[in-house]
């Protein structure tokens, strides 16, 4: 450690339970941050100002207006040229702390990019809005022994649980399902930036825990910032008929159960099309004469009343003002091609 090092990171190498050798180990580390909305963006904020070493960063979207008022690293200007967050992130962060090595992955994470994705760091932080991702992050981490945290919120309240693969129950022990039937999300509930600032900030000393000293209570947490009410459990044993950490059976990993994904907090549909390049320049001249067209290097946006779709290079689109799967893959299927 450097004198700059010592200097930078006092406050957390006077704290007792990491003190210079935890601070060495956060130096040395690296997580992986999956989604990098309201929870992931305050996580990587976070874990770089604490000078965890390495950050990868993965989210397949981009910076919105919407999004201001809780993606803690987004500024105007990111939303006013539709950044994708993962290069907006990138960009934040090197400006936080220039010593921090931070990865900005464009990409929605899958069962063919997860290994390649996640199979160097040591450590993977749920900024996620999904259940589907969950399940493929619990298969991947379950299967290689490699431990996540789990992390939601919506409205005012929250919920966080670290997943301790060959210790703790899994998240399938704990969520067998999805839940059935409409859920709150961001777009029908709203969301209070203080829950989930709350709630990534458990996640991130869970996670400064683990990494400086390898050991973690397994507990779930609870917490309502608004009705107030915090409240924290063990996490119940794990499960033996769990098919993840009891049968090792991954569904999720093995791509069989994906499908396209509506977006929280948007009126939004993903198709995913995979190993697929897309001409930007090529498909702006198309579809010019049908609507506007806006384009930069990361992707490109075509306005079709009442729809707006983002194209991304490597052939995924957001079709948003709908979340009928059917109309965007038809939209896909005649703006861009089956
Ligand atoms: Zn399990």
């Amino acid at each position: 450690m450097t004198p700059a090092d010592r200097e930078r990171y006092s406050r957390q190498i006077s704290f007792a339970g990491i003190g210079e050798e935890g601070q060495r180990k956060l130096l040395s580390s690296h997580v992986a941050i999956v989604g990098c909305g309201a929870l992931g963006s305050f996580q990587a904020a976070s874990l770089a100002r604490a000078g965890v070493g390495r950050l990868t960063i993965i989210d397949r979207d981009y910076v919105e207006a919407g999004n201001l008022q809780r993606q803690w690293l987004f500024e105007e200007a990111d939303a006013a040229s539709a950044l994708p967050k993962a290069i907006a992130a990138r960009n934040a962060l090197g400006r936080i702390n220039s010593g921090v090595r931070v990865t900005g992955v464009v990409a929605d994470l899958e069962p063919s990019n997860i290994g390649d994705l996640l199979g160097e760091c040591a450590l993977i932080l749920d900024g996620t809005d999904n259940f589907e991702t969950r399940y493929l992050i619990n298969d991947y981490a379950v299967s290689w022994g490699k431990p996540w945290i789990y992390g939601a919120a919506v409205g005012s309240y929250g919920v966080t649980m670290p997943v301790l693969p060959g210790q703790s129950a899994c998240f399938r022990c704990v969520y067998p399902e999805a839940p059935a039937g409409p859920q709150p999300t961001c777009e029908t509930a709203g969301v209070l930036n203080s829950i989930t600032g709350a709630i990534a900030a458990i996640q991130v000393a869970d996670a400064l825990k683990l990494l400086c000293t390898g050991l973690l209570d397994p507990r779930i947490t609870m917490l309502d910032v608004w009705k107030g009410g915090v409240r924290q459990i063990e996490l119940p044993p794990r499960d033996p008929e769990c098919p993840a950490c009891g049968k090792r059976e991954f569904p999720h990993l093995t791509g069989e159960r994906r499908a396209p994904i509506s977006l929280c907090g948007r009126n939004a549909v993903q198709i995913h099309e995979r190993s697929r390049t897309l001409d930007l320049e090529d498909l702006k001249v198309r579809l010019a004469p049908l609507g506007e067209v806006r384009a930069n290097e990361f992707g490109l946006r075509f306005f079709y009343q009442p729809y707006e779709m983002t194209i991304f290079p490597d052939g995924r689109a957001i079709v948003k003002g709908t979340t009928d799967v059917g109309v965007a893959r038809s939209l896909y299927a005649r703006f861009i091609g089956a």
